[in-house]
């Protein structure tokens, strides 16, 4: 993928090297030269400038690009600046960061494609993970529903998903299941698994041991779903 990323804060500095170290071309921009020289000999390219400047944009090729990242919180009127001249020229896809709230509204009503908050976003997961420990993973569908990933219940082990009849007990639906083959090291303990993704499984199939299951929910009823034993 090409991938624009503009301003090399903590946040964009890190999506940057992480899009780089998983082999994506990265063009970077910041007006910091300092910040910029980091990433002169493993960036597609590496601009020192202001990305107010509609002609520096311009040269980025954004309508060319996967995604144009806008990492630039605490200058607002910059922020939006940036993302209004992105949309002129065309960007394909504009992912953008909010410093507060007040700052995501006005990027969501701009029509920015995606609004990050990164500490909110991460500061959510961490909440998540302490009020919901047996979950695996969360991703929020709209305000009221969530895929969640839950390890399979002892009281799962050898029966169907239509002997279980989850969606009408429960009113969930399973809409993958990730099985998981433990591969085992000289004393016998598990030392890891090989994955492979069942989607969407039959009716008939089996929940295993080991399956991680993923599933559609409301809100509401996760925590009936971790009661499940
Ligand atoms: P983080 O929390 O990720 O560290 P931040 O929101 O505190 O980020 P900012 O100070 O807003 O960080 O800016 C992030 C980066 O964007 C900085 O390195 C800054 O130099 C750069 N930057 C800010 N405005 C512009 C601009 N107009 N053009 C280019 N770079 C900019």
């Amino acid at each position: 993928m090409q991938v624009a990323v503009i301003g090399l804060g903590r946040f964009g500095f890190s999506l940057a090297d992480i899009l780089i170290e998983n082999g994506h071309e990265v063009l970077v921009v910041d007006k910091d030269e300092k910040l910029v020289q980091e990433f002169e000999n493993k960036a597609r390219e590496a601009i020192v400038g202001d990305a107010t400047d509609e002609s520096l944009l311009r040269s980025l090729g954004p309508q060319n690009l996967d995604a144009v990242v806008v990492a630039i919180g605490d200058d607002v009127e910059a922020s939006v600046l940036v993302c209004i001249s992105l949309m002129d020229i065309g960007a394909r896809y504009i992912i953008a960061k909010a410093e507060n709230d007040r700052h995501a509204k006005i990027l969501k009503k701009i029509g920015i494609h995606k609004v990050v908050q990164p500490e909110r976003d991460s500061a959510k997961a961490v909440a998540d993970h302490i009020m919901h420990p047996k979950l695996f993973d969360r991703f929020y569908i709209g305000e009221d529903h969530s895929i969640i990933e839950i390890k399979s219940p002892k009281s799962f082990w050898g029966k169907t998903l239509m002997e279980l009849d989850l969606r009408r007990k429960y009113n969930v639906l399973v809409i993958a299941i990730k099985r998981r083959e433990p591969m085992f090291d000289s004393s016998g303990e598990i030392k890891g698994f090989k994955e492979h993704l069942i989607a969407p499984p039959s009716p008939n199939e089996q929940i295993l041991e080991h399956d991680v299951l993923i599933v559609l929910t409301s809100n509401e009823n996760i925590k009936e779903v971790e009661r499940w034993q």
